[in-house]
């Protein structure tokens, strides 16, 4: 669908084509293409109304539903920038992105109304609205939307024109807005669709089940390929794998687009096996290091094609992809991330600002045409960032000679020990390898003659045991011997972010207390 250059492009385009499609299913309850388009529509009016204009900031705090991605579509038909916010988060995390993006209005959800700050502490915002999904037509939100016309407005937006703004998660420091415009989310299928590369390769009648939250950019990227595809977008109100089994299952789900931790978690579900997924075509995967065990297991297990993505926030979201055909269990592929897109540029840049060669380790820096506009009323951490187009992932990394990049991890986890670079994702994964072991965090400890030593955070699987002597051991056949833990201890579940990445810096704080950690 070539015609396809702004978000609101998709929803119109498909209400005009497959009018009674049903665009979102949630819970039971099904939204087709022509009432997504005339109810979003009526809110893009209401949202102008309430004396928002172009660029204005809207925020939704709530679960995933089909109000949210109607909420997605009145803010791009209204020109407004939609600010999701992450329903885990404490108030002051919430009051972080509410003040920060002086965002005027607030969606929520009741349930998280007490997570919300005083209003007098946040003055840009002019009002609050409830939403209840599924709830009775004349409360809250949908009474809100109601009196208004169901053609959109006269407002004039391009693929320049901001869209989302989306807040990291803060592995790496405060979390910062980065600014999405509508092109983020079209110019790699542009260039797919030019190169006839067409991975995802949707089909008519697919059910896409959004797995990774649409507040994280990979489950809004997924939302919006799906609604361009004019397909059903299954959304989960908020991801377990009994649920995700049973929409699977039950549901005939075809694609669905899942972190790492994810899949775990679908794999763990008892008695689930191959019979569970028969439905499903294609499983894309990303947002985090994926262990090449767990990766094999999922080929192995759901039985369907597999796509890794890789990308930021900032470069609105996939940059690198490993298509299905190069997911062959045993080559060593598997552990690559993939190949950039068409039209996009990867390299690698040594210490010293340098491009290097092949097979050697450095920050990968991303070109890619889906780069975000900036990060939100942050000039310098952007000039930091975005330099001539390129983005500097703070991911390590290497190609190899055939252009497949490998992600070794973010370069501020990187374990120094005694000047020699220790990636904990490649230590993780071979802990993953033993039988015994479910899921393991590596992280740098301080070490008085070293600076640091590798400690490694590991969960059992149920009814396995192992000690740390017998993992040291395992481990001597699969990574060299600086890179072995040297202290373990055994942890009930690694702490994650909500996009399945491993939380280091909290198992690091306890041991780092009072010290300062030297980062290269
Ligand atoms: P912050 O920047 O605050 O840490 P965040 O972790 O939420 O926030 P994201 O933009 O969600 O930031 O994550 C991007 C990072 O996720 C990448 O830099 C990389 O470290 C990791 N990542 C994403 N996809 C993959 C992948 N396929 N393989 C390995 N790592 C990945």
């Amino acid at each position: 669908f070539p015609e396809l250059q702004t978000v609101t492009d998709t929803v119109t385009f498909h209400a005009r084509r497959t009018p009674e499609a049903t665009a979102v299913e949630c819970e039971g309850r099904t939204v087709s293409y022509r009432a997504l388009d005339r109810e979003s529509s009526r809110a893009a009016h209401a949202l102008l109304t309430a004396g928002l204009s172009t660029g204005s900031r809207v925020a939704y705090l709530g679960k995933e539903s089909e109000l949210y991605y109607e909420l997605l579509f009145a803010c791009a038909k209204s020109g407004t920038v939609l600010v999701p916010v992450n329903w885990r988060l404490t108030t002051p995390e919430v009051d972080h992105i509410l003040r920060d993006s002086g965002s005027e209005l607030l969606f929520v959800e009741e349930e998280f109304l007490a997570a919300v700050p005083e209003r007098a502490a946040l003055p840009a915002l002019r009002d609050v609205v409830l939403v209840e999904a599924g709830g009775p037509p004349g409360t809250g939100y949908a009474a809100w939307r109601a009196p208004h016309p169901d053609v959109p407005p006269a407002v004039a937006t391009g693929p320049e024109s901001p869209v989302a703004q989306l807040y990291t998660s803060g592995t790496t420091g405060l979390p910062k807005g980065v600014v999405l415009a509508h092109r983020s989310f079209f110019r790699v299928r542009d260039a797919l669709a030019g190169a006839g590369l067409d991975w995802i390769d949707w089909r008519p009648g697919d059910r896409s089940l959004i797995g990774i939250p649409g507040f994280h950019v990979g489950g809004l990227w997924w939302a919006v390929q799906g609604f361009g595809a004019g397909v059903t977008n299954v959304s989960l109100r908020m991801f377990t794998s009994h649920d995700a089994v049973r929409l699977i299952r039950d549901g005939g789900v075809t694609t669905a687009c899942v972190v790492p931790a994810m899949l775990q978690m679908i794999l763990a579900e008892p008695g689930t096996g191959p019979e569970d997924f028969r439905t499903l075509r294609k499983t894309v995967y990303g947002g985090s290091p994926i262990s090449e065990s767990l990766l094999t297991r999922g080929i192995e297990v759901l039985g369907c094609d597999f796509a890794q993505i890789y990308g930021l926030t900032e470069t609105g979201n996939t940059a690198v992809c490993l298509p299905p055909q190069d997911h062959v269990v045993g080559s060593p592929r598997l552990t690559a991330a993939g190949r950039p897109y068409p039209g996009v540029r990867v390299r690698i840049v040594g210490e010293d600002g340098t491009g290097l060669p092949p097979g050697e380790v450095g920050e990968v820096h991303l070109h890619t045409p889906a780069a975000m506009l900036g990060y939100w009323e942050l000039k310098d951490a952007t000039d930091r960032t975005l330099v001539d187009g390129w983005v500097r992932t703070g991911d390590a990394g290497y190609l190899d000679p055939d252009g497949y990049l490998y992600i070794c991890d973010r370069i501020k986890d990187t374990v120094i020990v005694a000047g020699e670079n220790v990636y904990p994702a490649e230590v993780e994964n071979a802990l993953c390898a033993h039988p015994a072991v479910a899921e393991a965090a590596v992280i740098g400890v301080p070490h008085d003659r070293w600076g640091e030593a590798v400690h490694a955070c590991v969960v059992l699987r149920p009814g396995h045991r192992a000690t740390a002597r017998e993992l040291m051991l395992a481990l001597r056949d699969r990574v060299a011997g600086f890179k072995i833990p040297t202290s373990y201890e055994f942890i009930d579940r690694v702490p994650r972010n909500p996009s399945g990445k491993t939380l280091r810096r909290a198992l690091r704080e306890r041991y780092w207390a009072g010290r300062e950690r030297q980062v290269n």
